[in-house]
């Protein structure tokens, strides 16, 4: 089992040293190589995914990523900016399921946006198509429109489209995720409107006979924003495409409160992944030893979930996360009166004891 540690910048390099370390307090002789990405790799090999960093990844079975970005790189071209290194590895591997957990700790039920009662105990899974739909169809551009409101007029356009195996494949990870869990699959659409949408919901309810045991349900995903509001826990797995998966991805990581918390994973066909959290290098807090390492320590828990079939030990970081929380244990992003502050690295110290 061989792992790709790519702290990156920012917080990133203080983040993955906890992870690190609670995956090698594990004893499951995995191997972990390390090597430079964003902005890191611009200043020494400028390039944000130097081909060495690129081939570690492609010959590793799974990534843990830190975060990439800084301020500084902003007047950078486009192409050599730090964040070019995710797009780089997503399409080098062909990432195509992002997988954003949404849980919300009895503990941190407060620093949700919504009552209490709505979210606590939340748990639902957003997996998220990642590499087709609207944002890379093609073609797209801008002209001068020849018909519509106002012919002769400049427009531009954007080209909506997913084909039969792209969704077959998201819905079964979909399925398949989904029997790991409570056995629902949601599948949001807007096939009342969208002809792309209509065929993703038919390709959806085909692939659905192959697995009889999980509950499928369709919703329009106007509705499926209403409901992640309104009865957040009624969801289990929810699939979508990449556009309604970013926008409704987003809405539900606000359930839970703090950013500082939610882990992410982005895999593909042969269950190769990206593991990283939710949030970026932080730039305002990086070098102070205050970020929450929590969010990285969960995404190297999906990562032995979904990437190396290791799911006792995946139960095991997640079960010691809960169990520090309920200790009072908090970084200063979600701490509140009556908790311990405590650094990143006294948090990963503390995740690591109670692995017991
Ligand atoms: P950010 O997520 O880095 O930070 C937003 C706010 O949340 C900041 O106040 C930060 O201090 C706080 N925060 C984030 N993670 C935290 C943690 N683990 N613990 C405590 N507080 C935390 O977003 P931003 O400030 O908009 O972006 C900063 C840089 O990160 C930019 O260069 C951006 O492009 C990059 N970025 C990278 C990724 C990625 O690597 N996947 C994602 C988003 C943003």
């Amino acid at each position: 089992m061989k792992i790709a540690v790519l702290p990156g910048d920012g917080i990133g390099t203080e983040i993955v040293a906890e992870a690190v370390k609670v995956l090698d307090a594990l004893d499951l002789n995995l191997e972990m190589e390390s090597a430079l990405v964003g902005g890191a790799a611009f200043d020494a090999h400028g390039h944000p995914l130097p081909e060495s960093t690129l081939k570690l990844a492609k010959e590793s079975d799974a990534i843990l990523f830190g975060a990439v970005g800084d301020w500084k790189y902003d007047k950078l071209d486009r192409p050599l900016r730090p964040e070019q290194a995710i797009l780089g590895l997503r399409k080098a591997l062909g990432l195509f399921a992002n997988f954003r957990p949404a849980i919300c700790y009895e503990q941190l039920v407060n620093a949700s946006s919504l009552k209490p009662e709505l979210v606590a105990g939340l748990d639902i899974l957003i997996i998220r198509e990642l590499t087709g739909d609207i944002y890379f169809g093609q073609p797209r551009g801008k002209r001068t429109a020849v018909d519509g409101h106002f012919p002769g007029a400049e427009e531009a356009f954007d080209t909506m489209r997913y084909s039969k195996p792209e969704i077959e494949r998201i819905a079964r990870v979909a399925f398949e995720a989904a029997r790991k869990r409570n056995k629902k699959v949601t599948s949001v659409d807007k096939a009342n409107v969208l002809e792309t949408f209509q065929f993703w919901k038919d390709v959806v309810t085909e692939v659905h006979k192959d697995y009889p045991d999980v509950e499928l349900q369709h919703m329009y995903v106007d509705n499926a924003a209403m409901q992640l509001v309104k009865a957040p826990k009624s969801f289990d797995v929810i699939v979508t495409g990449n556009m309604f998966g970013d926008i409704l991805s987003d809405e539900a990581s606000m359930l839970t409160g703090s950013i500082g918390m939610l882990p992410s994973a982005s895999l593909n066909d042969k269950k190769q992944g990206l593991y990283e959290p939710s949030h970026g290098s932080a730039p305002d807090i990086a070098g102070k030893g205050v970020a929450n390492p929590l969010a990285t320590i969960l995404s190297a828990a999906m990562m032995l979930r979904f990437s190396l079939n290791q799911e006792e030990a995946a139960n095991r970081i997640e079960t010691a996360v809960k169990k520090v929380l309920a200790q009072g244990l908090r970084t200063p992003d979600i701490f509140s009166e009556g908790t311990t502050k405590v650094s990143t690295r006294e948090m990963g110290d503390a995740v690591v004891k109670a692995l017991g």
